[in-house]
């Protein structure tokens, strides 16, 4: 089935959704703020519109890439009249709250509204490994679901708007903590002058070994008791000797004392027996 699309906002990101579509056969109409972006498109088959309106105008389905909460207000705000009865997906980054503000917006403005987390980079689009985290209206999700799926795969969280933004910075958390864990053992193994590419060899299997890990932390987390046997100690956990290790490099100690913070106050309430997934405590009850 062709689809009349639109796409808001042709950055890195809205440009590869649009090619995407436009490879699907897709009848797809594009717009950006600033002028030049939409040429590539439109050499690819895409329609350029001069408006925000036009575009809105032109698209059964209007999907959203801008910069962040603010930019799709400043461009959906004066069109909400001819996005009345039509589609809305935004993709943008935005907050949980702020995903539920513009779902509440589309609402009032009689829009049927998706909200969308994108867990890939643009040249990852429609390629494997591409994944995109949604939430809002289930019909939207399910009336477009083969539209979403050229992109990635298409994982729906439920009726709450803020759901996929949550994921997403969820995700996105564990992620830039793993990278700074990385790159604090990267900068320890420096000062003896090995280069971050040997120790990147070294700790990508290491590090996705560790990841079956989480299965038994999220069991006993789950499970609400600490004690069960089989678990790594929080005492065994101490982070001492890392610390003090790096400190003799004479590197920085903040991205390995973070985290031996959150092991310290269990321990110091008395929980040093229990398993290591407790430091869960530390973070859901801020010090
Ligand atoms: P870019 O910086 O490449 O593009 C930003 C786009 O937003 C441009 O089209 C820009 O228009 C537009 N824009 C910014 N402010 C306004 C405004 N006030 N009014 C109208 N248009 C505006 O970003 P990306 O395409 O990479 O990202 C778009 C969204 O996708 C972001 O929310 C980003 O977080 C998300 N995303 C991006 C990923 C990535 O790897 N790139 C990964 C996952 C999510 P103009 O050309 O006129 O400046």
């Amino acid at each position: 089935n062709t689809l009349s699309v639109s796409v808001l906002g042709l950055g890195a990101m809205g440009s590869a959704l649009a090619s995407a579509l436009l490879k699907a056969g897709h009848e797809t109409t594009v717009w950006n703020r600033s002028a030049g972006k939409a040429d590539d498109l439109v050499a690819q088959g895409a329609r350029a519109a001069a408006t925000a309106g036009d575009a809105v105008r032109a698209g059964e389905l209007v999907v959203a890439c801008l910069l962040d909460h603010a930019s799709v207000h400043e461009v959906l705000d004066p069109v909400a009249g001819d996005l009345a009865g039509r589609t809305l997906i935004n993709v943008t980054t935005t907050t949980p709250e702020q995903s539920r503000e513009i779902a509440a917006w589309a609402s009032d403005a009689g829009i049927a509204y998706l909200d969308g987390g994108i867990m890939a980079v643009p040249h990852m689009i429609g390629q494997p490994g591409s994944s995109i985290l949604y939430s809002g209206t289930e019909d939207v999700f399910q009336q477009y679901k083969p539209v979403l799926d050229l992109w990635g795969d298409s994982t729906y969280f439920g009726e709450d708007a803020g759901l996929a933004s949550l994921y997403d910075l969820a995700l996105l958390a564990g992620m830039y903590v793993m990278f700074a864990g990385f790159l604090h053992g990267a900068a320890m193994v420096a000062s003896a002058g090995v280069t971050a590419r040997e120790f990147a060899a070294m700790a990508a299997p290491w590090l996705t070994a560790m990841t079956g890990e989480f299965e038994g932390y999220a069991a006993v987390i789950d499970g609400g008791d600490y004690t069960v046997p089989g678990q790594q100690s929080l005492e065994f956990s101490d982070l001492g000797d890392i610390l003090t290790a790096s400190a003799e490099q004479g590197i920085s100690t903040e991205a390995v004392a973070m985290v031996q913070g959150l092991i310290r106050r269990q321990i110091d309430a008395g929980h040093g027996a229990e398993g290591f997934a407790r430091i869960i405590e530390s973070i859901k009850q801020p010090g």
